[in-house]
Formats: C-alpha cells, sequence, structure tokens
C-alpha cells in the first residue's frame, strides 16, 4: 500500500513545530527516526494531513550531563545511546537495553524521543525510562513542562503528552556508587518486538536491594511496574528462598495479555524466569 496523501513541513526551530501543532492539532504527526511513522503512513494506520519534519532541528539531539541529571535529546537515535560513554556511566541499564531494539539499520535512524513518544508497551526505552525513575520534557503553547515517567505512560500507545506538544527531552538521574539494574528479554528472533522483558533498578547494600523499581514490558498495554514484587524484595539479602518467593509474587500480580503466538500462561512463566536469571543471588 501507499500512503494517503499528506502535507511535508520541515519547520527550523521548535517554535515553528509549536505554532504548526497549535494550528493543526491531531492531525499533524512528527516525523522524527520515521521507523514506526513510515509504516503507519504506508499501512494507512494512520493518514495525517500533515507531517512535521523535525529532523531539522539540532537542538533536539546529543546527551549531556546537567547537574544531577542525564538529559537526553528527543532525536537522539538508539545507537547513539548505545555508542555513548556517558550512557554507560550514568544509565547502564540503557546500554544494556539497546542490543535488543531492532536491527542496527533501524537503531541508526529510530529515536529516543520517537520511541518514548509512541509508546509501544512492547518497546524497551518505555520501559527504561520507568525503571529509570526518569522525567519527560515537553514543550507546548503554555512552556516547558516535565512529566514523571510514572505519570507520563497512560495507556496503549497513549502518553499524557497533549496534541499541541513535543517531547523535547528525557532526564535520567544519574547512577550512584550503589546503582545497581538488570535488563533482560525474551523475543522469538534478537531484534523482533519481545515477548515479555524485565527492566529492573535499584541501590544494592551488600547482599540486599534497596528502592527497587521492577518494571515488565509485552504484558499490558503500556509496561507495568510490579510494586508487589518490589516491596517484597525491599532490603531483603537476596538468598535462593526470597528470590523463589520473588518469581511467585512477579507472576501472581501481573496479568498477561496473550498476542498471538503466546498465551497469558506463557507470559507469566516466562516473565518469573526472567526475574530469577536476572536477580543477584547471595552466596
Ligand atoms: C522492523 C522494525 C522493528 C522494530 N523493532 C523494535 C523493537 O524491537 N523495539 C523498539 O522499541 N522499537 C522497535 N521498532 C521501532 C523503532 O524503535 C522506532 O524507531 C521507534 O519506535 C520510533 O522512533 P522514530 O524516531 O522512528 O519515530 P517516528 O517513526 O518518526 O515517529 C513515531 C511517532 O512518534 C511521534 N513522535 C516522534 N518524535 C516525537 C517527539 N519528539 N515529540 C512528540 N511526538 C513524537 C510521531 O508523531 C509519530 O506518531 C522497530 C521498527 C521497525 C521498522
Amino acid at each position: 500500500m501507499k500512503a494517503a496523501a499528506f502535507d511535508y513541513v520541515k519547520p527550523a526551530s521548535i517554535d515553528q513545530v509549536l505554532a504548526l501543532l497549535h494550528t493543526h492539532g491531531d492531525d499533524a504527526r512528527m516525523l522524527a527516526g520515521g521507523q514506526t511513522l513510515m509504516a503507519t503512513l504506508n499501512m494507512r494506520l494512520s493518514e495525517p494531513q500533515l507531517v512535521i519534519d523535525i529532523t531539522g532541528i539540532d537542538s533536539l539531539r546529543g546527551i549531556s550531563v546537567q547537574g544531577p541529571v542525564l538529559r537526553i535529546g528527543a532525536l537522539t537515535t538508539h545507537t547513539d545511546i548505545e555508542l555513548s560513554p556517558l550512557v554507560a556511566r550514568h544509565a547502564p541499564l540503557l546500554k544494556a537495553a539497546a542490543p535488543h531494539i531492532a536491527h542496527r539499520a533501524i537503531r541508526n535512524r529510530g529515536t529516543w524521543g520517537g520511541s518514548i513518544a509512541y509508546a509501544d508497551p512492547a518497546a524497551e526505552w518505555p520501559t527504561c525510562l520507568l525503571a529509570l525513575g526518569g522525567t519527560v520534557i515537553a514543550r507546548g503553547p503554555r512552556g516547558e513542562r516535565r512529566i514523571a515517567a510514572d505519570d507520563f505512560f497512560t495507556g496503549l500507545y497513549s502518553t499524557a503528552l497533549q496534541v499541541d506538544e513535543l517531547l523535547v527531552a528525557c532526564e535520567i538521574p544519574l547512577a550512584g556508587a550503589d546503582h545497581w539494574s538488570g535488563f533482560s528479554e525474551l523475543a522469538r528472533r534478537h531484534g523482533d518486538y519481545a515477548i515479555v522483558g524485565l527492566g529492573v533498578t535499584a541501590r544494592r547494600k551488600g547482599p540486599a536491594l534497596h528502592d527497587l523499581r521492577i518494571v515488565v514490558l509485552g504484558v499490558d498495554v503500556m509496561p507495568v511496574r510490579a510494586r508487589q514484587t518490589e516491596a517484597l524484595l525491599e532490603g531483603h539479602a537476596l538468598g535462593l528462598s526470597t528470590v523463589t518467593q520473588a518469581v511467585a509474587s512477579l507472576r501472581s500480580e501481573i496479568e498477561p495479555l496473550p498476542d498471538l503466538t503466546n498465551t497469558s500462561a506463557t507470559k507469566r512463566y516466562l516473565a518469573g524466569v526472567l526475574l530469577q536469571r536476572m536477580l543477584p543471588i547471595a552466596d
């Protein structure tokens, strides 16, 4: 199929993007890496009247440390994140997750902001942003606002972003010396969207984990935190019996939606397998 006819514009500034969004609202779509948008246009799953190509706005690119946070600009590509020494040092969860996103050609073009804004429930970046307790920075006609990741994802491909807002960047707290994180997922073939995945962060003190954030992808309409299991593990030394209890807890608290090839029971079982493999069991 071919895309339905649309108008195309390539603004040079964020202000121009905001003016276009103000006028066209939900009839406009942003073109960032195009790795999702082009497919949805060509399959006519999306028929916007206007495509706003934001790739000419250099201020939306880049990774920097700003005080206590790592700032990742919306147009930063998956590959930029995968290869960034700043990311490896300050947000190692992202480095661990990046190779799971599609294939190199897609990672070279697909962007951080596109992935967060699109909010696919099986995508890696939304899961990581939630596990890292990050913040989305949105710019709109009323200025800039910050939205905690816990409040950002609201449903299937839905976020707290308003139709007249542009996602400009995200902020992630810098990993401290006691930071611990893990990412793992199961897919039929490497690079496919995951059947189920886990992104976990915590502070590690000796054999125990504190302030856990356990996020599961691919089981619900959006990435979900496993709060019951977070609470169960809080502050406990990770012996075999604690990990066994945590696996049972995770399986009991998620209600996975089946997909075309995997039942709810399969996903529930696999989520437990991932957690068991990931948790650092003390000797
Ligand atoms: C074959 C294939 C396999 C893939 N596998 C995976 C995978 O395993 N895991 C994964 O996470 N992703 C996967 N993807 C998707 C890929 O990661 C995309 O790059 C990503 O989902 C969207 O980023 P993009 O920059 O390409 O956005 P685009 O396609 O350009 O835009 C997507 C949507 O986001 C909106 N948008 C983009 N930028 C902004 C912004 N700054 N502010 C507000 N709205 C914005 C657009 O309006 C559009 O609706 C795959 C894609 C393909 C083609």
